[in-house]
């Protein structure tokens, strides 16, 4: 089969396509026939060497996939093989033409879902849902600011956060990618670029401010946000590239909370939990993921140069 293989962490170009080996599934494994490929942002900070967490040389990319089972280890119930399937973690790695997950990295991709979208489902679904609800305690009635809600995570919370009934205030950095947060069931759009479009919050919340900030780039954002929220409110930082100042006086003056999560401290239980409340939006179309962008597996480098850039819209994703 081809994979993209890096053999030594560096830019885009440490990425090449090569031929591999099909890995082989262990008893509790599975073996899938990739059809596509999200490509997610820590990926490239785990490329580039620069990441916390860093995999053994050589490695295989990705964590996220949808396609077709191929093969079931012997203690493996419940997966057959031409079952369609989304991943929310791969042992072998994504960015190839077959790869191995253990069973409980994979869940059933109903019909009416393409291979594409259901790319596009575990981290930023996974990390959209375990951030609103597990951890930042997100409740129907409440205002929620999708501080990013134009790329993958943002367009993810926008579906889920306004399906459970809170009042959705999101942000995008292009027309585009406004018109697309709107789409996707935000009351409100607002402009992340431009400063004066922040302020509106006060207005749009009746001077109150909102109960919940979901943050995708925190050290851009993270004193503004303070400002921005109603008593008792929290902030959940998700993405972070950098340090900030703030002033932590903001937070004792409204009762508040800044709070952070990594989906790599995700228990096997909160994986259950998050996959099976995802299943019915995914079955009946509130959940509707957002493709912007296919590229071929060849094409990788430039898949992760696209999505470090402004102007996100969805999820891009590679077709081996
Ligand atoms: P993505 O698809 O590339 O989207 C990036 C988002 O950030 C877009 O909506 C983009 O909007 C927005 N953005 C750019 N500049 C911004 C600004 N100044 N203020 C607010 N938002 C801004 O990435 P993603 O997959 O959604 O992930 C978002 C972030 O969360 C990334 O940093 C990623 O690494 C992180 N993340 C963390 C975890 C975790 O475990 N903690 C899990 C998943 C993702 P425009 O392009 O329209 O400007």
């Amino acid at each position: 089969m081809k994979a993209i293989i890096v053999r030594a962490f560096g830019p885009p170009e440490v990425m090449t396509l090569e031929d591999a080996p099909a890995p082989a599934p262990g008893p509790t494994q599975v073996l899938v026939r990739v059809k596509a490929v999200g490509v997610n942002p820590v990926e490239t900070y785990v490329r580039a060497g620069t990441y916390a967490r860093k995999p053994n040389l050589p490695y295989t990319p990705g964590s996220d996939l949808a396609g077709v089972v191929e093969a079931v280890g012997a203690q493996v119930t419940g997966l057959r093989p031409g079952d369609r399937v989304y991943s929310h973690g791969t042992v072998s790695g994504a960015y190839a033409e077959a790869a191995v997950c253990e069973a409980s990295q994979v869940h059933p991709l109903p019909a009416r879902v393409t291979f594409q979208q259901g790319s596009a489902i575990g981290t930023p679904y996974g990390t959209a849902w375990r951030a609103l609800f597990l951890k930042a305690g997100a409740r129907a009635g409440e205002t929620v600011l999708v501080h990013g809600a134009s790329g993958g995570v943002g367009t993810a919370a926008v579906q889920m956060a306004r399906a459970a009934g809170l009042r959705v205030i999101g942000t995008a950095g292009s027309e585009k990618g406004l018109a697309l947060v709107r789409e996707q069931g935000a009351h409100e759009a607002l402009n992340h670029r431009d400063p004066e479009s922040l302020a509106r919050v006060g207005s749009l919340t009746g001077g109150r401010g909102v109960d919940l900030v979901l943050e995708m780039l925190a050290n851009v954002n993270l004193d503004r946000d303070l400002d921005l929220l109603a008593l008792n409110g929290r902030v959940m930082v998700v993405g972070n590239r950098g340090r900030v100042e703030i002033d932590p006086r903001k937070i004792m003056s409204k009762d508040a909370a800044v709070l952070g999560l990594t989906m790599f401290n995700t228990t096997a239980e909160e994986y259950r939990t998050i996959h099976a409340a995802l299943a019915p939006g995914l079955e009946n179309g509130t959940l509707t993921p957002v493709v912007g962008r296919e590229l071929p597996l060849a094409d990788a480098r430039q898949a992760h140069v696209a999505v470090l850039e402004p102007g996100a819209y969805g999820k891009i994703v590679l077709i081996p």
